[in-house]
């Protein structure tokens, strides 16, 4: 009798038991069934937004703001930076490309409160063949050489302000992830929020003295980098040290609709799409001295 009951007790558990793990498996199987198409939806969305980033900026920008044909010819002052942080006293020789995070965000503010719009690369070769803007105050901010503290420093000052800027990547120094660089991560992370990444050559040669072949691979080459890993058109090109021949700029024909150099000045359409003038900021520009370098 005992046994019987010993045994009809443990039966009765097992079947709550099962009952109970069967119920639980319902739940996680509805759970997951649930579950599923929301994340696939999520997926789709992540890798959809990814590509459409560039062309939804675009969008948005054109769509708030009125793009206005001029009288006279559009001149588009663009600004020439390099490395923002505190320069250290053994960096002396290569002061002139490096300019303090407190001198950059007061230039930044002081373009802002003066109502400047900042252009992307694609609304800087609008602005330049249709003669036309989206605002009476237009500036482009460039920056060479794909250096870390791009990201670290100058993109949160930047996003502070909301505004955009260009970074020209040596993507050689990218792929191989060389130190004191942005790394692909980086880049892509911007690229989100913002910023463009155009092209400085996948080495960094001095394009004048090189051979065709060199120049035709490094112009090439560090392009289909930036739109494979980047899924754009990349349209620009900014010379190594500024230094290019006229074979160079036949040559990044073929690949680009822009190129910044070294030569200083504002930049206009007459001295040619590829060959762009640019304005150098170094490291005593103060507000004052940047704004009467962008109306000259
Ligand atoms: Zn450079």
């Amino acid at each position: 009798m005992k046994s019987r009951r010993k045994r009809r007790k443990t039966l009765l558990t097992v079947i709550n038991l099962s009952l109970l793990f069967s119920s639980l498996l319902a739940l996680l199987a509805l759970f997951f069934l649930l579950r599923q198409p929301e994340q696939s939806k999520e997926n789709q969305l992540e890798s959809a937004s990814s590509q459409q980033v560039t062309k939804q900026e675009e969008k948005a920008s054109s769509e708030q703001v009125n793009w206005t044909v001029q009288d006279q010819p559009v001149k588009i002052p663009i600004l020439m930076y390099h490395a923002i942080h505190e320069m250290a006293p053994e960096e002396a020789a290569n002061a002139n490309l490096i300019v303090s995070p407190t001198t950059f965000e007061s230039q930044i503010k002081r373009l802002v409160d003066e109502g400047y719009y900042f252009l992307s690369p694609e609304e800087a070769y609008r602005a330049l063949t249709e003669n036309s803007l989206p605002s009476s105050k237009v500036v482009w901010l460039t920056f060479d050489d794909s250096l870390l503290d791009f990201y670290t420093i100058a993109y949160p000052i930047m996003t502070k302000y909301k505004v955009k800027a260009t970074n020209n990547v040596i993507t050689g120094y990218t792929e191989s992830s060389k130190a004191g660089h942005l790394s692909i991560d980086q880049i892509k992370e911007m690229a989100k929020n913002g910023m463009s990444f155009q092209s400085h050559t996948v080495n960094h040669p001095d394009l004048e003295m090189s051979a065709q072949e060199t120049q035709e691979s490094e112009l090439s080459q560090s392009k289909s980098y930036l739109d494979t890993v980047l899924k754009q058109e990349t349209t620009a090109i900014a010379y190594p040290a500024g230094r290019y021949s006229q074979t160079t700029l036949s040559l990044a024909e073929h690949s680009y609709k822009l190129g910044v150099t070294t030569n200083e000045g504002i930049a206009s359409a007459d001295d040619g799409l590829l060959s762009l003038k640019r304005i150098r900021i170094l490291p005593n520009t103060d507000p004052d001295t940047l704004i009467a370098s962008m109306t000259s």
